[in-house]
């Protein structure tokens, strides 16, 4: 049997954009009132690869456990915040995407994320913001020329074909010459 303790259970939410807390929409807490560092000892990296330099403050950035983490973001006497996990929204992540996004800014679109709140697959890059803090980022939209393209069929019934062959004569004298033939 454990010791009883006093402590107040928070329920904060994650934004969905955290990549931080890849694994839960929500994240339970025991808050005693203070703050209470959750490393005592600094990780000792000596040896290791370093796979980029930290946006935040230009430390090195290791791989450590579940984890990606910038050497100062170890220890009680942590001077930074970054890191990211190896895992986010169920997209692993790599230690050679992890060196892109470190050295250019940006990973390789990634097609397995899944979102906690919907369920659903999405294919997201991950991006360094002005600030260091990793975010999602989305694919281009489709040009222009390819969503209209998809609409007509639809459209094109209910669509006045005054209009539509006036403004698109190409088609009209095609359609005109299939016709004849
Ligand atoms: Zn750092």
């Amino acid at each position: 049997m454990g010791r009883p303790f006093a402590a107040i259970i928070k329920l904060s939410e994650i934004p969905e954009d955290d990549a931080d807390y890849p694994n839960a929409g929500f994240k339970l807490e025991f808050d005693f009132g203070n703050t209470q560092e959750d490393e005592t000892e600094a990780v000792d990296f000596t040896g290791r690869l370093a796979l980029g330099v930290c946006p935040k403050c230009s430390g090195a950035v290791y791989e450590d456990g579940m984890r990606y983490v910038c050497e100062n973001n170890t220890g009680p006497n942590k001077t930074c915040d970054f890191k990211t996990g190896k895992v986010v929204l169920q997209q692993e992540i790599s230690a050679e995407q992890v060196q892109k996004l470190l050295k250019e800014g940006k990973t390789d679109l990634l097609a397995n994320f899944k979102s906690n709140r919907t369920g659903r697959g999405f294919k997201a890059y991950l991006a360094l913001g002005p600030d260091g803090k990793i975010g999602f980022e989305f694919e281009a939209k489709a040009p222009k020329a390819e969503g209209a393209a998809k609409v007509p069929a639809k459209k094109r019934a209910g669509a006045s074909a005054a209009t539509k062959s006036a403004a698109k004569p190409k088609r009209a004298s095609k359609a005109k010459s299939s016709s004849s033939t």
